[in-house]
């Protein structure tokens, strides 16, 4: 190809698939492949096993959104879905497409604080909720937030509710027209001003982007494909599921990510793919039974939402013996800009996260916004089908986009000759934990509520499990402060257990710069150095 300049123009397009409101994609499929599978949860606990076929989970949606307008909500309306992967999740997902209303996915383990402000950033006015996770009632959880969430009017059970909508006289309520520009989802990334940002994704741009996604891995009809994705994170709801259903696979979610259990899937029921972060594949090649599991059905494994160091692929490729893809994207811009293909070369697989989707543009630039050479760093800046609307806050989403309107990703990047991107660092302050994101501003905006606690830094230390561990550099109050594990159990109240730091150390003084803003990097070595880390 012989690029100069690390600017790749995306023009190729996919007209199968191009701009498709998702309900319309449910029923096409339905009439395309009706008596195949589309998703099934088999092989795991504490969930029935199901299988629908397309034309199946057609009807169920179908009868499931005229259920919900039925019940007084409208096109338009947000509907919070707050539960770990479940089939019922698919099914609504589909529903409230085809009713025109929006989906507002919360991930499961949020508390109490986390969720009245999810709730209210997005004014949702209906909650379908799991019964209970970790242990924790999430009805009770509700019921503590209501009096905070004044939007919030109709409160369901993801399950029992859910099944007696279904179960309910069928009606012909007439649904909605949906146009593919028109809101579909809600997804909340964490965010480096300290709260949760909200990126708004239309129809449109996650049936493009999802079914690309799933071309470009070479998936289609025939292919039984497992994630391990959570629904509440874009990998899960904006790609996994309207990708496979777009192209005619079947999905086979994980419940809850547990090593044994997704090798019982990919075994049992002979699945040609495996989609999921790096420490899933690592939990994978740690289980002991692995060496006498049958994957002989197996073609290939995509693994990305974090970084994918050379040596860690290959030996997933020597392990699994299949091809190994890289994919790169982010929430942003429905999941993924760009991917290995593959029979790529080697040099190609194991070094870059691959080349843009068609019709995904991408380009490296320096602070200017200028476009860089081949091979020098800069920021990866995408634009194309795939782009948010925005995050609902105007302030957020101009910051979001350069002049051009090209989203800024906050991630360092190089292109090749080929048009072939390799991610290099962050620009932004985020941790990845096993595929997880942590904004340290988040974290710290908590920590200091803490009335020992005057000053907060957290930075990842280096994991060979998770790649990156939290550790919370604290500079207490006054020198009688409570010590380490009293804040750790304090922390553990407060917010989801991923935000709970692995590492606690007290310091007298923080590095600063003449500004005053703490100089992180100085803190890296110090703590790895007390911490006993590489
Ligand atoms: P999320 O919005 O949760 O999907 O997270 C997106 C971020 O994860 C990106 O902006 C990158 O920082 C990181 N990421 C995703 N995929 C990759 C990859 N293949 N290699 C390196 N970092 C990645």
């Amino acid at each position: 190809m012989g690029l100069d300049q690390s600017l790749w123009i995306g023009t190729d397009g996919d007209p199968d698939c191009d701009d498709i409101a998702i309900g319309e994609a449910v029923s096409r499929s339905a009439r395309l492949w009706p008596d195949v599978e589309a998703a099934v949860f088999a092989c795991q606990q504490n969930i029935d096993e199901v299988r629908w076929t397309f034309a199946e989970l057609d009807a169920l949606s179908t009868r499931l959104a005229r259920a919900l307008l039925d019940l007084g909500h409208s096109p338009g309306d947000r509907i919070a879905i707050w539960a770990p992967n479940h089939p019922n999740w698919i099914l609504l997902e589909y529903a409230i497409a085809k009713a025109g209303m929006v989906i507002v996915a919360i991930n499961p383990l949020y508390r109490e604080s986390e969720l009245t402000y999810a709730l209210n950033a997005s004014d949702v006015t209906t909650i379908f909720h799991a019964v209970s996770v970790g242990g924790v009632s999430m009805a009770t959880t509700i019921d503590a937030v209501r009096g905070d969430t004044p939007s919030l009017r109709n409160i369901y059970d993801l399950t029992i509710d859910l099944d007696r909508l279904l179960s309910g006289a069928a009606s012909d309520a007439q649904l909605p027209a949906v146009a593919p520009h028109d809101l579909f989802m809600i997804q909340y990334t964490s965010g480096t001003t300290g709260v949760p940002k909200a990126a708004w994704l239309p129809h449109g741009a996650i049936a493009t982007i999802s079914a690309r996604t799933y071309r470009r891995w070479d998936f289609g009809p025939g292919d039984r494909v497992c994630h391990g994705f959570p629904m509440f994170h874009v990998g899960g709801s904006g790609n996994s599921t309207p990708g496979s259903l777009i192209v005619g696979t079947t999905t086979l979610p994980i419940h809850i990510f547990r090593a044994g259990e997704a090798l019982d899937i990919l075994e049992q029921e002979r699945c040609t793919g495996f989609i999921g972060v790096p420490s899933m594949l690592t939990a994978m090649m740690e289980d002991d039974s692995l060496g006498t599991r049958d994957l002989s059905a197996l073609k290939r494994i995509v693994v990305g939402g974090a970084a994918v160091p050379s040596p860690f692929l290959r030996q997933c490729e020597d392990t699994f013996g299949v091809e190994m893809l890289n994919g790169y994207g982010q929430t942003e811009s429905c999941g993924v800009s760009a991917s290995v293909r593959p029979g790529d070369d080697a040099s190609k697989k194991t070094g870059t996260s691959g080349l843009a989707l068609p019709g995904v543009s991408l380009k490296v630039v320096d602070a200017e916004g200028r476009i860089q050479p081949c091979g020098v760093p800069g920021e990866l800046c995408a634009d194309g089908p795939g782009k948010m609307i925005g995050y609902g806050d105007p302030q957020a989403t101009r910051e979001a986009f350069d002049a051009e309107g090209w989203l800024r990703t906050g991630d360092i990047a190089t292109m090749d000759g080929d048009g072939y991107v390799t991610i290099v660092g962050r620009l932004k302050d985020m941790i990845i934990r096993g595929g997880e994101n942590l904004y340290p501003a988040e974290i710290e905006a908590y920590l200091i509520e803490h009335p020992d606690i005057a000053e907060a830094a957290v930075i990842g230390l280096p994991d060979e499990k998770y790649g990156e561990e939290l550790c919370a550099v604290l500079r207490p109050a006054s020198p009688d402060h409570e010590d380490a594990n009293t804040i750790l159990e304090w922390c553990r109240k407060r917010v989801s257990r991923w935000k709970v730091p692995r590492y606690i150390a007290f310091v007298d003084a923080m590095p600063t710069t003449a500004s005053g803003k703490i100089i992180k990097h100085e803190l890296l070595p110090l703590m790895a150095e007390q911490f006993g880390l590489p």
